[in-house]
């Protein structure tokens, strides 16, 4: 069990992290929240890049400063803006993070293998990771995460570069690897997550909003969710009318969806709640 208590982190007199709390056992928690929320700043202090101003991080009650090695030995990290050494193959750097890791040697090229295969880059092991295409080199970043076996495996904007395809893959991936793991993944992404998660953790200005599974975020949107057919002059100011709106697409005609916690509109009709509804309500226009 993972355990953050008031977690602050100030710069000068602004507060990236603000008395944040959660708690976090097996499964995937994504951590949602617009660009600027505190989400790296959480995952750096997690991983030790960063110390906190104030509160704690436990795991099974022990504060993790205290820790230290033993439990950096229990997380894979791949950060957002990885740094790889672009002139290493693919196989250099899993060997230098296996070495990193303490993993014996014996036991390092096999492993350094096989992840590279589970994340179907052994065609590329032996290529220089300068040539690698964006979607590549997140595959890459989550082969050298997962080197260690880690309890804990964090994922700081792990899609970013990704392809609609390979996203799909990346999902299924974690999903497989998350029955006995924490997996904590960032993201302002809502369909990244709506699929895989167990729960959802919405941070905005460095503080916790709301941890909960998604069927209850889901399920507290009811009443709250509008859709209106704007004639062909109107599409403009009603969205400028309603911040939290976005246009979709239903039977080949553009709607508005509005969330408003009452009819904002008389031709507003009601629909369902989805994920994606939870995050225009909780963050507004400045959420995308
Ligand atoms: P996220 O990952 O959710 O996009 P970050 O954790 O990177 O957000 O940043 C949270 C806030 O802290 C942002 O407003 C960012 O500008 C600010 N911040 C991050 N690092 C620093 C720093 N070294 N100095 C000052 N402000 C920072
Ligand atoms: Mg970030």
């Amino acid at each position: 069990m993972l355990c953050f208590t008031d977690l602050t982190k100030k710069y000068g007199s602004f507060f990236a992290l603000d008395r944040f709390h959660a708690e976090l056992d097996c499964g995937i928690y994504a951590l949602l929240g617009p660009n600027g929320a505190g989400k790296s700043t959480m995952m750096n202090i997690l991983v030790g890049l960063l110390a906190p101003t104030a509160g704690t991080v436990t795991y099974d009650g022990k504060n993790i400063e205290e820790m230290g090695d033993s439990f950096r030995a229990l997380i894979g990290y791949m950060p957002q803006y990885p740094g790889f050494y672009l002139g290493f193959t693919a196989m250099e750097l899993m060997r230098y993070m296996a070495d990193m890791k303490g993993l014996p040697r014996k036991d390092a090229e096999a492993r350094c293998k096989e992840l590279l295969k589970s994340v179907n880059l052994a065609d590329h092991a032996n290529e220089k990771i300068g040539t690698f295409s964006g979607g590549m080199r997140q595959r890459l970043g989550l082969a050298q995460a997962l080197i260690n076996d880690p309890k804990i495996l964090i994922l700081d904007e792990p899609t970013a570069g990704l392809d609609p395809k390979e996203r799909v893959r990346f999902r299924n991936m974690i999903r497989r690897l998350s029955d006995k793991i924490t997996v904590i993944f960032c993201t302002h992404i809502v369909s990244d997550i709506e699929t895989i998660a167990k729960e959802v953790i919405l941070i905005h200005h460095g503080k916790l909003l709301r941890q909960a599974p998604i069927p209850e975020l889901v399920h507290d949107m009811e009443g709250k969710v509008w859709e209106i057919l704007p004639d062909a002059d109107e599409t403009e100011t009603m969205l400028d009318q309603f911040p939290r709106s976005s246009l979709v697409s239903r039977n080949m005609q553009t709607v508005i969806r509005i969330v408003n916690d009452t009819q904002p509109h008389p031709k507003a009709k009601a629909c369902a709640p989805v994920l994606e509804d939870v995050y225009l309500y909780m963050f507004g226009d400045n959420g995308v």
